[in-house]
């Protein structure tokens, strides 16, 4: 089955765009292959607000936040988790208006293991001033929150539901224009696969990702994702079969047509398809230490 992605053809960057009755968004000026348009931040409530991902520390994105809240006062910063497009810029909020953090833990704090990993794209300087669990509610003025955790993506990512309107803010977990980038170690794709499925057990209404347009009837969509990656690991099987057992020379016979500068980003998801394998015994590394040069076939 094809996921039925959602495009969203332009974006107005820096201005504050009603999307519900207590949901506003600002989209950054940081667009990419893997931000979309940029990020988007929320804005939920009116007059006492939270803040849900600040954005990237862009100094004109914080004056545009600042700037549609005027005569408002930012109560929350809620982070979904922490790469560098979603938390610096709480830093910078939290500077010139003092409205604490709330997110799961620092980087890696949802990682079973221990053990630093210095990684591309986290924001290692980020510590919540309030951590948040998963059935955590978070009251505001007219207002309130559920986290909800969904690590795969990020081993500290949140979701956030507005429970007034049963809306869910996704963060990168489901995002309509693309699928997520699982990159080990700290991303996981069996809790990745786990936190899908979580999602289907919810009645949420809608989706608000931090990149691109809403997700309405969002369930079907969830099911695609989940099936996208039973595809992906059918094919990683038909690869060890067919003898080609590196995960570098894999790539390109799974992602046809992929420009060649994300291939590094598809290896990154392979690996955690193979190790997520490997945790299940389907799969063995014939080589030391599992990696993207390294060799693997079928455990049967
Ligand atoms: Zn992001």
């Amino acid at each position: 089955m094809a996921i039925r992605f959602r495009h969203e053809q332009s974006v107005e960057y820096g201005v504050a765009r009603t999307i519900s009755p207590l949901i506003r968004r600002v989209v950054a000026k940081n667009p990419s292959p893997f931000t979309y348009h940029g990020t988007g931040t929320y804005l939920i409530g009116r007059g006492e607000v939270a803040v849900v991902d600040p954005g990237p520390a862009i100094g004109e994105h914080v004056d545009a936040l600042l700037a549609a809240l005027a005569g408002e006062r930012i109560t929350h910063q809620l982070i979904t988790h922490t790469h560098l497009d979603h938390s610096p810029a709480a830093r910078l909020v939290a500077e010139r208006t003092g409205a604490p953090t709330l997110g799961f833990g620092p980087h890696g704090a949802g990682r079973h293991e221990r053990g630093a990993t210095v990684e591309a794209g986290a924001d290692l300087a980020f510590v919540p001033d309030v951590r948040v669990g998963p059935g955590d509610v978070i009251e505001g003025a007219g207002w309130s929150v559920e986290a909800v955790h969904t690590p795969g993506h990020c081993s500290n990512h949140l979701c956030f539901q507005v429970r007034e309107e049963r809306i869910l803010l996704t963060g990168d977990h489901v995002m309509g224009w693309s699928t997520s980038v699982i990159s080990p170690p700290d991303g996981d794709m069996g809790a990745y696969l786990a936190s899908l499925e979580l999602l289907l057990t919810r009645d949420d209404r809608m989706y608000l990702p931090t990149h691109g347009p809403a997700i309405e009837d969002p369930r079907p969509f969830v099911r695609s994702f989940i099936e996208h990656r039973q595809e992906r690991e059918a094919q990683i099987v038909d690869c060890m079969e067919r003898g080609v057992d590196r995960i570098r020379e894999m790539v390109p016979t799974m992602y046809a047509g992929l420009p060649a500068f994300l291939h590094l980003a598809a290896a990154r998801s392979v690996f955690a398809h193979v190790l997520h394998m490997m945790d299940r015994g389907v799969v063995r590394c014939e080589d030391e230490q599992p990696g993207l040069e390294a060799r693997y076939r079928l455990a049967r």
